[in-house]
């Protein structure tokens, strides 16, 4: 730790400045006799008086800190590092604050006597950090740190902000270029290199990285993860859906006497929600002693993702009645509770409560959870006019769940107008386009299809492909569309022509409208046997447990073919199958689904 100590740290007149004064009035008075007495010369005192000064609630604080410090005498760098730290902590809502720090900076470097040291940089890192316009400035005071500072001056705080600067930034490549030059990272640098690339939360090569870089952790050094660590690990475990080294870290954190606070529940909530363990996430839930907002969200999410409508309701009930309040992220949650199970009119009630009761702004992700609530329930045209008079601009989350109800309630007309949109906000992205041409598909406008084709041929689209992933026995298992690069690849194709033939006994019938539309009638039967998720459930049913869920996570929605082929397969090889697709969670059981068919 950094500690100062001094001679002044118990003189009378700031212990009075610090426990008494509170008011303008008192503050002038202590004020002037730090004058009187000289202790106005003296460093210490005087960045008491700054510090005190800012972090009080007078509302002239900043004007009178600056009236002070521009008449101070010796002008140090500890006590530039005192005002920008206490302008940063105390008022940096706005980026005028920043500009501030960034104003004291420069004159810290115009005075001949003093330089910046390895107290300054940090500070200024996270204020650049905590607004993307200010990547470049951050970048900029990267060069100072190489210009001003001593080598041995740039310690493990410096670096460490550095690391959190550029993460916060989503230069991950940078982080990991500049904690890999530290010759011996401490615990502190560890995590905040395993905490950086949490900041993306759905780049699953990322995670990756987690767990690699937690095995380094291990391996090389003689430090210990703590609570910190873990989190980063088991976010990205969840992220990942990575069962057996999430509950490996749960029970090393249990083992070690770790604590398990709010931040290493959450996450374990995370963990075992996206891996479909709802039960295992309950009971970490319910044993923790001291719950806050944030592990009532993770559970309530919890609940609403895997179809579990009312217990997100029940939960949100006990939340408000053991007084928390509800904030954003527990809005989003409730309204795509309601959306998952139908319950419209309660949904719009959420939406409503916010504003009348319980004084929330709804933000964008409320709007496009109501609409895909009424989009969902076939309200297109009330869809619409909430899309037309919202205050914001609407987002392409919000008329690709427009255009996802029109997919399956028909509705052209808005649907176009939705694809419109959205290709004007992401001309990149295959899947908008894809979702149209199964819309015209589905209601054999084979013209439609062709100009969507067009479309995308003109802008230069290739469709995503589909991947689904599965772990068994701790090794990761991903499978492409038609996918033949597997180890296993002759079994899986044969386990698919088994389930083929069974499903046919069973009288299954392939639905072939959902499928690639610049594919021959002929063809898609077959494309449709090898969307990447059945070729991940016959490997499963090959190489894994007879008694274990089958647990899968795919990057896109999972095709009305698909869905009525995996639940007659839970069926016929008497399976739990649990596919996590882009929007939600299916258990598939005895030749049903959770979603109840609405997804
Ligand atoms: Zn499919
Ligand atoms: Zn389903």
């Amino acid at each position: 730790m950094r500690t100062t100590s001094n001679p002044f740290t118990k003189h009378p007149i700031l212990q009075i400045l610090i426990t008494k004064c509170k008011t303008l009035d008192t503050f002038q008075q202590t004020h002037a006799q730090i004058i009187t007495t000289g202790l106005i010369l003296h460093t210490y005192p005087l960045t008491q008086l700054i510090s005190t000064i800012l972090s009080s609630t007078l509302t002239t604080s900043l004007s009178y800190t600056l009236t002070i410090f521009n008449q101070a005498p010796n002008r140090t760098t500890f006590l530039f590092n005192t005002l920008i730290s206490s302008i940063l902590t105390h008022h940096n809502h706005h980026s005028q604050h920043t500009h501030l720090a960034f104003s004291l900076y420069t004159q810290i470097l115009k005075i001949k006597t003093i330089k910046p040291n390895s107290y300054t940089y940090p500070l200024l890192f996270k204020a650049c950090g905590s607004n993307p316009a200010w990547l470049d400035s951050g970048r900029a005071l990267h060069a100072h740190v190489l210009k001003f500072l001593e080598p041995g001056e740039i310690d493990q705080f410096v670096q460490a902000s550095l690391i959190s600067f550029y993460s916060k930034c989503g230069k991950f490549g940078v982080c990991r270029y500049l904690f890999d030059q530290i010759s011996q990272p401490d615990l502190g640098l560890w995590n905040s290199i395993l905490s950086a690339y949490n900041y993306s939360v759905d780049d699953s090569d990322l995670s990756m990285e987690v767990l690699c870089l937690f095995s380094d952790l291990q391996k090389g050094s003689k430090i210990k993860p703590n609570e910190v660590s873990f989190v980063a690990l088991i976010n990205a475990c969840a992220n990942l859906s990575a069962f057996s080294q999430g509950i490996w870290a749960h029970s090393y954190v249990v083992k070690r006497n770790l604590k398990l606070n709010q931040f290493v529940v959450t996450s374990l909530i995370d963990l075992y929600v996206n891996c479909g363990f709802l039960e295992f996430a309950r009971q970490v839930f319910d044993e923790l002693p001291k719950k806050d907002v944030f592990c009532y969200n993770a559970m309530i999410r919890g609940f609403a993702t895997h179809g579990y409508g009312l217990e997100s309701l029940d939960l949100f009930k006990k939340m408000v009645s053991e007084g928390f309040g509800p904030d954003d992220v527990t809005m989003v949650a409730m309204i795509s509770a309601c959306s998952h199970v139908g319950l419209v009119d309660e949904g719009c009630e959420f939406f409503n409560s916010m504003r009348e009761k319980y004084g929330l702004k709804p933000k964008v992700d409320h709007y496009g959870c109501l609409v895909d609530l009424l989009g969902r329930a076939g309200r297109l045209h009330k869809a619409m006019e909430i899309i037309r008079t919202m205050p914001m601009k609407p987002n392409a989350v919000l008329w690709r769940s427009l255009l996802g109800a029109t997919r399956n309630h028909g509705n052209l007309e808005i649907g176009e107008i939705a694809l419109d949109r959205l290709i004007e906000l992401e001309p990149e992205t295959s899947g908008n386009y894809v979702l149209l041409s199964n819309i015209y598909a589905r209601m054999n406008k084979w013209e439609g299809v062709k100009r969507v084709r067009t479309l995308m041929k003109d802008n230069g689209i290739n469709k995503m492909p589909g991947t689904s992933v599965l772990e068994i026995g701790g090794a990761f298992h991903q499978f492409l569309t038609a996918d033949k690069t597997h180890p296993r690849s002759q079994e899986i194709y044969q386990k698919i022509d088994e389930m083929n033939r069974k499903l046919h006994e069973y009288g299954h019938n392939a639905r072939t409208m959902d499928v690639l539309f610049d594919l021959e009638d002929e063809d898609r039967e077959d494309a449709l046997s090898y969307h990447s998720e059945r070729l991940a459930i016959a490997f499963a049913l090959i190489a894994s447990d007879p008694n274990s869920p089958i647990r899968i996570i795919k990057n896109l929605r999972v095709c009305v073919d698909c869905h009525d082929s995996t639940k007659l397969v839970s069926m016929i090889y008497k399976r739990e199958i649990i596919v996590k697709d882009r929007i939600r969670f299916h258990r598939f059981q005895d030749g049903s689904c959770s979603c109840l068919d609405y997804w």
